[in-house]
């Protein structure tokens, strides 16, 4: 029998991978990060990688995660990544080392179809009529995924909702179709599975309450970077008025409600909006107002009475007949709970504990309230990281090579770390353009001077770029002008209408030399490579929101016990994310462009000078008239 092959047998020239990988070529960063890696699995250990664009990271984790022979949970935070990894590069990699993993994608069980809601939906004519449905009726006769995303066309959120696998309204066991239920035959075969990818929402879920996920070895958190914001989310309780109107809309599916008790919930509401609005603030703590915490407690009384009337009156206020005793307890017993757990989040509004942040939202689309932890990195070290051994991975995770700052955030006490450098020559593919350092954004004429910048850059990079906002504000600002300028095709992202997201790009990948302006959701997860992307513009450092109450009461601790808060958390943070933002724009060893920061700041004061430092070495240039000869090469 021939000897296991090592990792750098594996990785080189004339090794499975190459036999087995159309055009690979042996990466130093991807070998190193793959030994790494190993390492990690043999002792058990943490590792957290920071793998620069073009390392190859997935192949690195896959080969030692699958040759393993243990159970292994991979997470990443973009569903794109997911079906990467589950339709392309694990099948790839278990080739190359003749491997057969049992291998599952579970996703959140909003995306199943729920055949026992589907059934009983079949009868109402209110939604026989809606045409989507015979096209949704042959894709539910035909599906074997029940899974949303191979719905072969656009579906009303809804719409879908009404057919869902969403725990409030399953009855599990009681279920006529629990063995052939599309969610939990996933999560059985899950059971069974060698790798199971999954995303974080559904990882730290499962991390902190348990319940989704069998039992497993090791985990892999790749686009890392992102953990922190997904598993604060996670342990987020938060109340608004969609929150409200989801649980009444599906308790009305199977209750008759008294409309006296919803209307109290409803008015209790209103009233508790009534005073967040009257306060003037549009984001504020709960502890500083409180008055709020009477509107508070008459809205949990409110939930109280519903809940209690569903327990006394649930049976007799059925829609439809249960299919037996037991499928009437579990609608009952649902209903208690999906009302109790609203009731649940106003208690945790209501209390006082220095665990917590109670804050408030409030804007023209109504009020949200939040309970968000002080601090997430306790929570995760218990719950996670001294249980289970995990990679964390991402091409922002350190910063000048340090991981501290990430390891402070997640509770991560010890880990081996590692800076597997990009194959990419930046200094040659790519310039760096910093505006003066008198140009700072809350200058009155930020925004003209920005501007003449930014359209001088474009007429360079003849459009084909980003530009990327802090704002939605300052993204209007701009793409108004290139707009009015008519030089470039433009497209800006809005808060609330025309393109989403994925249309955005798309329309941005179909057009020649266009710009699209966006905000946050543009400087991360976005892989555009070769010349339609030429050019990123980033208009400010991206500091978090001076104001929110959440960064507010950190700051305010960090001081209290004598530490510099934006040194500790500001700076680190804005700067992952202007390494996100560059990130865009180098994407292949091909692809060449600019990026531009209009935020003087940048070279301007000493922590421009360190965040400048932690970015891809691109050559920096004085003038923008450089980029002529540059875009001409
Ligand atoms: S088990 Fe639950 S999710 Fe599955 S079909 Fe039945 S009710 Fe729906």
């Amino acid at each position: 029998m021939n000897p296991r092959p090592s990792i750098d047998e594996l990785f080189s020239l004339g090794g499975s991978l190459a036999r087995e990988l159309p055009g690979f070529e042996p990466r130093p960063g991807q070998l190193e990060m793959a030994r790494a890696v190993e390492a990690g699995f043999e002792s058990g250990s943490h590792v957290l990688v920071e793998a620069g664009t073009g390392v190859g990271k997935s192949f690195a984790y896959l080969v030692p995660a699958l040759r393993s022979g243990k159970r292994v949970v991979i997470s990443t935070s973009t569903i794109t990544l997911q079906q990467q990894l589950f339709r392309k590069d694990i099948p790839m990699v278990a080739r190359a080392l003749g491997l057969e993993p049992r291998v599952v994608l579970l996703k959140g069980r909003a995306n199943y179809l729920c055949r026992e809601k589907w059934e009983r939906a079949r009868g109402d004519l209110a939604l026989v009529e809606r045409p989507e449905i015979s096209k949704l009726r042959r894709w539910a006769n035909e599906t074997i995924t029940g899974d949303r995303s191979d719905v072969p066309f656009r579906l009303d959120s809804l719409l879908w909702e009404r057919f869902d696998a969403d725990g409030d309204d399953c009855i599990g066991e009681a279920c006529a179709h629990f063995d052939d239920c599309f969610y939990y035959r996933r999560r059985r075969d899950a059971e069974a599975a060698d790798i199971i990818v999954v995303n974080h929402a559904i990882f730290f879920i499962d991390a902190i309450a348990g319940g989704l996920l069998p039992a497993y070895d090791y985990a892999i958190l790749d686009e890392a970077h992102t953990c922190e914001d997904i598993a604060m989310n996670v342990l987020t309780a938060s109340l608004s008025r969609r929150s409200i109107d989801r649980t009444f809309r599906r308790l009305r599916r199977y209750f008759t409600l008294p409309t006296s008790l919803t209307a109290q919930v409803d008015e209790r509401y209103r009233e508790l909006g009534e005073t967040l609005a009257g306060t003037g603030n549009e984001l504020l703590r709960l502890d500083e107002r409180p008055e709020i915490a009477g509107d508070l407690d008459r809205l949990r009384d409110a939930l109280y009475h519903l809940e209690n009337w569903i327990a006394d009156n649930g049976a007799s206020a059925l829609t439809r007949p249960p299919r037996g005793d037991l499928e009437r307890e579990m609608r009952i017993s649902g209903a208690v709970k999906s009302l109790a757990a609203q009731a649940e989040v106003v208690d945790r509004l209501l209390a006082v504990d220095d665990d917590s942040i109670r804050w408030a939202q409030s804007s023209v689309h109504g009020s949200e309230l939040h309970c968000t932890p002080f601090d997430a990195a306790p929570i995760l070290r218990d719950l996670l990281f001294a249980r289970t051994p995990c990679l964390l991975t991402s091409a922002t995770l350190a910063l000048g090579g340090d991981f501290s700052y990430v390891r402070a955030r997640l509770g991560i006490d010890r880990a081996e770390e590692l800076v597997a450098d990009s194959p990419f020559d930046y200094r040659e593919q790519a310039r760096l353009f910093v505006a003066p350092p008198d140009l700072e954004p809350d200058d009155p004429d930020f925004v003209v001077r920005a501007y003449a910048l930014l359209e001088e850059a474009l007429a360079y990079s003849r459009g084909r770029a980003f530009v990327l906002c802090t704002s939605f504000r300052r993204a209007n600002e701009f793409g108004e002008r290139l707009r009015a300028s008519g030089l470039h095709p433009v497209e800006v992202q809005r808060p609330r209408s025309g393109l989403d997201r994925d249309g955005l790009l798309r329309w941005f990948t179909e057009t020649p030399g266009a710009v699209l302006v966006g905000t946050r959701t543009f400087w991360e997860g976005i892989d555009m490579p070769g010349e339609r992307l030429s050019c990123v513009v980033i208009d400010r450092i991206p500091f978090a929101q001076p104001d929110h109450p959440v960064l507010e009461a950190r700051v305010q601790a960090l001081r209290e016990r004598g530490e510099d808060a934006f040194a500790r958390l500001q700076i680190p943070a804005a700067t992952m994310l202007l390494k996100q933002g560059f990130g865009r724009l180098i994407r292949s060893r091909s692809d060449r462009g600019a990026v531009l920061v209009l935020d003087g700041r940048l070279q301007g004061k000493g922590y421009g000078k360190r965040m400048i430092a932690a970015l891809p070495p691109a050559t920096r240039i004085a003038h923008l008239d450089e980029l002529q000869e540059f875009f001409q090469t």
